[in-house]
């Protein structure tokens, strides 16, 4: 466990660069792209050691873990992504840690999370609780299961982004930041993300502020960036890789 600091420092640096390199390659500037590091099953000594290496942002899909860790980590100067399917009932303890929210793919949960922000601002006085970013979950798998199905994984097709887009924007408490998507299991990545980043210029005639891409993770993070991600989604390339594939 010694080495732990020493591994994950030398995993970072690779990675910086290649993000580095991705960005010189497509002509765009470094500033662009955030990194953020996907803690999920990870321990809390983790992202202290990550904030101690100039991580600024982590990203966690499982409500209940993510809360504990959060708990760990109050000394930090960290931002939250929950990245996971995010059940309505757990909204009001997501809203608790959380600085932004990748996986809004239904009017019900933007609701749910409106109203979650407000009991928070009525309880603590509004001007301390910001409005939630919130960015809409794209499926890029033109054959996926429909939201709410079995079997389903997540994310709108491109053709409902709007209409969850629209909600967000005029939601009490919510923010629109824009869009994240995984690409599909098994194919060249790359169209998927041309797709995602022309959704992307769709929302924008609307929702100029919606401006994010969050998008690529440790085994296509390059072709995201290449396709227009401002932010990507880093766990095993950093940190490792996972016991359990969640
Ligand atoms: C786990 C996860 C990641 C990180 O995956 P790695 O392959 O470990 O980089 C990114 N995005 C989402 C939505 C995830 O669940």
């Amino acid at each position: 466990m010694t080495n732990r600091r020493a591994e994950i420092e030398a995993r970072l640096l690779a990675v910086r660069q290649e993000i580095a390199q991705a960005v010189v390659d497509s002509g765009r500037d470094r500033a662009d792209v955030t990194l953020i590091v996907v803690t999920k099953t990870k321990p809390a000594s983790d992202l202290h050691l990550l904030a101690d290496l100039g991580v600024t942002e982590v990203g966690e899909n499982r409500d209940q873990e993510a809360r504990e860790k959060h708990g760990e980590c109050t000394d930090l100067a960290l931002r939250w992504n929950f990245i996971g399917q995010l059940q309505t009932n757990k909204c009001p303890s997501v809203v608790s840690y959380a600085d932004r929210i990748h996986s809004v793919d239904r009017v019900k949960l933007v609701n749910a999370l409106s109203r979650a922000v407000i009991a928070r601002r009525e309880a603590d006085g509004a001007s301390s609780v910001p409005d939630l970013e919130c960015l809409v979950q794209v499926n890029l798998d033109p054959m996926a299961a429909a939201v709410g199905s079995p079997g389903h994984r997540g994310g709108v097709q491109p053709a409902e982004v709007r209409v969850i887009g629209d909600a967000i924007a005029r939601a009490d408490g919510l923010r629109l930041g824009g869009l994240m998507a995984v690409a599909p299991l098994g194919e060249d990545p790359r169209p998927a993300f041309e797709r995602l980043r022309e959704v992307s210029d769709g929302i924008a005639d609307e929702h100029p502020s919606a401006t994010i891409i969050s998008a690529g993770m440790s085994g296509d993070f390059v072709a995201a960036i290449k396709a227009g991600a401002t932010h990507v989604r880093m766990g095993a390339a950093v940190l490792g890789h996972r016991p359990t594939v969640r």
